[in-house]
């Protein structure tokens, strides 16, 4: 791996550019310029049922008017399908995953007897080590892959700190659906091994997702990025933002008129501290960011604080 920094914006195109997405793009973006590295764009366009070309164009178009712009040509996740099911035949060849082939009906019986029994709803294993052989004729099976059973996985996020978990709450879970499509969990680890990314700056929703990805990033033999997780931004009144606390969509703030520079500001404002400077130009912001203080308590987005920016 070089030393060069490679972050990456990797938004599902499923809707307009909100606050929390332009603050994890902006915070990639002034990560990579500060070490003089890059960023790289990846439109996570797997789900065709949710993804438009719509979503993807407001979402450039809200990046664009920030000022943020990423290196080289934006990636579609789609378009690497064949990539992912080659990975995911690989862990199978090496009896780090395996094709499982309940029915959706089987599944549900399968969680309903933990419900039943208190337990979380997790796969029961029993395709887990089982001879490729027994596999029912002309049924298409879903890959797995294979969790450890024991111990923890520990992320080390340089925002949350060391984060251990119980390998037991991992579950084999899907990373190819039996359609022959990959899962989210799969399909982000390879587009980021594969793009090179060394630095994985997002929203703290996908924490638990760290250590699910991790196990598919062991059983690959590949380095594990770097995770900084940005956590949430809440309403003004520490409840989560909602529409009442103001517009959600960065194009709201470009049609009242609000100036990219102050929203730029406000956004890296939240959740990162440096100094008591309110206002800094970008030269300074890019100069002075740095993952290592992002805070790790939820970020409050105060509009009447961004419209005093704005004045
Ligand atoms: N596409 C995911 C999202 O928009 C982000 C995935 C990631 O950053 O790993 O929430």
């Amino acid at each position: 791996m070089s030393d060069q920094v490679i972050t990456r914006f990797a938004p599902s195109p499923t809707g307009y550019l909100h606050i929390g997405g332009a603050r994890t793009a902006l915070f990639n973006w002034l990560y990579a310029k500060h070490t003089n590295g890059r960023m790289l764009l990846r439109i996570e366009d797997t789900d065709r049922e949710r993804s438009t070309d719509a979503a993807t164009a407001a979402i450039l178009d809200g990046m664009a008017w920030l000022g943020l712009s990423w290196d080289g040509d934006a990636i579609s996740q789609f378009e690497r399908a064949a990539r992912h099911r080659e990975v995911a035949e690989e862990l199978v060849r090496m009896g780090k995953a395996y094709y499982a082939y309940e029915t959706p009906a089987e599944l549900e019986a399968m969680r309903e007897h933990a419900r039943a029994n208190g337990l979380p709803p997790r796969y029961n294993g029993h395709w887990r080590d089982r001879d490729p052989s027994e596999a029912p004729e002309g049924v298409r099976g879903a890959v797995r892959i294979k969790a450890p059973l024991e111990g923890e996985t520990l992320v080390r996020d340089r925002v949350q700190g060391e984060i251990r978990f119980p390998n037991k709450d991992l579950d084999d879970f899907i990373i190819l659906r039996s359609d022959g499509v990959p899962t989210y969990m799969h399909a982000v680890v390879v587009d980021d091994h594969d793009m090179g990314v060394t630095h994985i700056i997002r929203g703290d929703d996908h924490l638990t997702n760290a250590a699910r990805q991790t196990t598919i990033y062991d059983a690959m033999g590949w380095d594990v990025p770097v995770w900084a997780h940005v956590p949430m931004i809440l309403g003004a009144d520490g409840a989560k933002l909602s529409k009442r606390h103001g517009a959600q969509g960065i194009d709201a703030y470009r049609t009242m008129g609000y100036l990219p520079a102050a929203v730029r500001n406000y956004l890296a404002r939240l959740s990162w501290s440096h100094g008591d400077d309110e206002v800094m130009t970008l030269d300074q912001m890019i100069g002075w960011f740095d993952i290592d203080d992002i805070n790790k308590s939820p970020a409050r987005f105060d509009f009447a604080k961004l419209e005093a920016l704005n004045g």
